[in-house]
């Protein structure tokens, strides 16, 4: 048995790894895009997506998936269902083990796999999610009709989704750990808007009530004027406890880049995950890692602007920086496709 060899694997189908296979597939790189756990991306969980460029009136954020996949797939991008699970990534050609069972074998790989929902870790929480407990309002929200609701974070998300919210259920309380809000002014100032929206700042979540039968029927928060009740309340110290009867919590308290598949391997992870580009040297940037052929795109290396309009722009640097390295590398360029033999020729 022999297994072809892909010029360029694309793992992630949201705006980054669809911008990459765009731009792939026009400079005839053949992508394969694996579509992940979560086909087209945090975009899919959006509504309106208002700063986009080129879309004055706003586009729904699976809207905008679609029609990039389209695009892509005009242009010759193959997509398959799967994620890696495991990747052998210390010499060519690269190894890819699928979630599907199948093994790829590839010259480049664009990582585009961005980040995931993070839970606040109260009690219950791995028993209620997807029963009245959610990461994602826009998904959920309208099963909230006239409930009091909990957001749990400070940050743009949470505000984003207190205004979404506050379109289904009674009461919406944002949930921040500390007196300042993370989020910007304008996204702030939008929820306050809303009257029957409130902020419980300097408070914490620690437990959610409810079961999978009855769905979320209250929370547990701690609060302290310094900020941080939470720790202190695990410490043992003097905070002050409130339970809250609510019929849904919602998490919007970041996210964490989906690179487990790549802890085993050469590609370089900063402290909290997100893979690092190589030195650019005298490059304005690159999305190159510091492991031949691997490249990244998207939330998953971005951890500071995380929009969908910059996640877009590093997919497209992503594949012209490919196709450059291609072009470069010399035991690559000479015959990209050439089959390989594998354990089972023996
Ligand atoms: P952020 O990281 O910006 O905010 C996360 C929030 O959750 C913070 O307030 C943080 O608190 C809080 N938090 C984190 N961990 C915990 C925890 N364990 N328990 C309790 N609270 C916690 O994430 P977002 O998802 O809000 O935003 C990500 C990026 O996307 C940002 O750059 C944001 O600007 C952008 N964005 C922009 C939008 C827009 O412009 N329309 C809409 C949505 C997102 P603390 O502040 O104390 O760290």
């Amino acid at each position: 048995m022999t297994e072809e060899i892909r010029k360029l694997v694309i793992a992630g189908s949201g705006v980054a790894g669809l911008s990459a296979a765009v731009y792939a597939a026009r400079a005839d790189l053949d992508p394969l895009v694996l579509e992940g756990d979560e086909p087209g991306g945090q975009l899919t969980l959006t509504t309106d997506v208002e700063n986009y460029l080129g879309f004055p009136e706003g586009v729904g954020g699976m809207e905008l998936i679609l029609r990039g996949k389209e695009q892509a797939e005009q242009f010759g991008a193959e997509f398959q269902h799967g994620s890696i699970e495991a990747a052998g990534l210390n010499g060519q050609p690269l190894e890819l083990s699928l979630s599907t069972g199948d093994t790829v074998y590839t010259w480049a790989l664009i990582v585009a796999t961005g980040a995931s929902a993070r839970w606040v870790d109260a009690e219950n929480e791995d028993e209620l999610m997807g029963h009245g407990l959610s990461t994602c309002a826009t998904c959920d929200g309208a099963f909230h009709r006239g409930d009091d609701v909990l957001i749990a974070g400070g940050g743009d998300s949470a505000m984003e989704e207190a205004v979404f919210l506050a379109k289904f259920a009674d009461n919406v309380t944002v949930v921040h750990r500390r007196e300042e809000l993370r989020a910007s002014k304008i996204t702030a100032d939008r929820a306050r808007e809303h009257d029957d929206t409130e902020f419980a700042r300097n408070t914490e979540l620690v437990t959610i009530q409810g079961s999978q039968e009855d769905g979320v029927t209250g929370a547990t928060l701690v609060s302290h004027p310094n900020g941080y009740p939470r720790e202190k309340y695990e410490a043992g110290g003097d905070v002050a406890t409130e339970d809250f009867g609510v019929g849904g919590v919602f998490y919007a308290v970041g996210h964490e880049p989906n690179t487990d598949f790549l802890r085993e391997t050469p590609v370089d992870l900063d402290k909290d995950g997100y893979v690092q580009t190589a030195d650019t040297g005298d490059a304005w940037a690159t999305t190159a890692t510091a492991t031949d052929g691997v490249f990244a795109a998207g939330d998953v290396m971005d951890r500071e602007y995380q929009q969908a309009v910059t996640a877009a722009g590093t997919g497209s640097m992503a594949a012209l920086d490919v196709e450059d390295w291609l072009e470069s590398a010399a035991e690559v360029a000479t015959d990209s496709t050439e089959p390989i033999a594998t354990e089972a020729d023996d």
